[in-house]
């Protein structure tokens, strides 16, 4: 499924990352030749482990990391040698730098004053943006006068103060606690709507991803995984590792043989009619196994296990089941029967749960 915003194109997308590699001095490669297009009013997030090139792609779209092979177009103009400040993007980065010496609301009119916005139009743009991020009680204070959140969002209003085009956020929220990052990823959705610019974050938080994104760039080791809508990455990982990097906990795999249309691991026999012989790597997310009692269910159906450790996280409660050689999690209502360590259990999935991976390349198999 394509996005709704990339259908029917009649102009190249808005960014374009075309086969951008990324080789450092000390012979690290962060990125393989990544390609990445998106349009305009997209919220793109990048996610993926610590050192899969996020924020190295990040930093190549601003322009402080030149590539070492590919090219970037912004709206169809190639802008790959171009220096950061002609490239009219707005940054957040993690560690935001406010002028300390200033004010609020002078911190905030900065990237206005430089562009030689007068001040009447300044001081009007600074309260709009101030307003929005909920700052307006604050543009007298200096920076030494705020909380973590309070300054990690005056950068985001200096990022958009100027309305740029493009705005990139390298792990905005990493400085903020628990429910702090909530308010402010909830502000950040909003702001995204109301200013309908483009949006590119990076974060290694894949709830954040999945609230946040238009569409998730999944990267691992400087290589594009899968580039779709949240609800498309659950459904669809199109990788193995995807689909393990994604879900909470993340989707249960079996590395098992297919013989003659049964698919079987270390203990585990099932049927899989019309499948080709060979290695194959089944997976079931937690939240779509149901378990019975190993002797009760028809024996043709699931897989059996046994009841390894049982974790209450209300309103569910996970049960971790032995099942192959390796541990599933199964995600149950935490009223249902209280699953006992050691108890045999039958784990069930209706058949379109059922996901399936080349066992060797990782690809989805449909
Ligand atoms: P994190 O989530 O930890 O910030 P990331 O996904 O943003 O990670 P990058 O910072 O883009 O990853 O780094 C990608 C790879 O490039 C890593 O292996 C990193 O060590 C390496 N790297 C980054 N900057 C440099 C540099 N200046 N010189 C050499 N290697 C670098």
């Amino acid at each position: 499924m394509s996005h709704p915003l990339s259908t029917s194109r009649t102009r190249p997308p808005f960014v374009e990352l075309d086969a951008i590699a990324k080789h450092f001095a000390d012979g690290t490669v962060a990125l393989h030749a990544l390609d990445l297009a998106f349009d305009e009013g997209e919220f793109v997030v990048l996610l993926g482990p610590s050192g899969s090139g996020k924020t190295t792609a990040c930093r190549v779209l601003a322009g402080l990391e030149t590539p070492t092979a590919g090219r970037i177009r912004l709206d169809g103009t190639d802008v790959t040698r171009l220096p950061p400040r002609l490239r009219g993007m707005g940054m957040v980065f993690q560690n935001y730098a406010l002028y300390p010496h200033r004010t609020v609301a002078e911190n905030i009119a900065y990237p206005l004053r430089i562009r030689g916005v007068a001040a009447a139009e300044r001081e009007r743009r600074v309260r709009a943006i101030a307003t929005l991020l909920q700052l307006d009680a604050l543009l007298a204070r200096r920076p030494a006068q705020l909380s973590g959140g309070q300054a990690q969002r005056v950068a985001v209003a200096r990022a958009l103060v100027w309305e740029p085009r493009l705005v990139l956020m390298d792990e905005p929220l990493s400085n903020l606690d628990a429910l702090l990052r909530l308010h402010t990823r909830t502000e950040l959705k909003r702001l995204h709507r109301t200013l309908g610019r483009t949006f590119v974050f990076v974060t290694h938080d894949q709830e954040e991803a999945m609230t946040l994104g238009t569409r998730i760039a999944v990267l691992r080791d400087g290589r594009l995984e899968q580039f779709a809508p949240p609800i498309e990455i659950w459904r669809r990982p199109a990788t193995r590792f995807v689909a393990e990097f994604i879900g909470r906990p993340a989707m249960n795999t079996l590395e098992g043989q297919v013989r003659a249309g049964r698919f079987e691991a270390d203990g585990v026999g099932l049927p899989l009619p019309g499948a080709p012989d060979g290695p194959l790597v089944i997976g079931v997310r937690p939240e779509h196994l149901t378990l019975a009692p190993a002797g009760e269910a028809a024996a043709h159906d699931g897989v059996v296990g046994v009841v390894d450790v049982v974790e209450a996280v209300p309103p569910d409660t996970l049960v971790m089941v032995r099942v192959g050689g390796v541990t599933w999690a199964v995600r149950v209502a935490a009223d249902t029967v209280p699953w006992v360590t050691g108890a045999p259990v039958r784990l069930h999935w209706a058949p379109d749960a059922l996901h399936r991976f080349d066992a060797g390349d990782g690809r989805r198999i449909d």
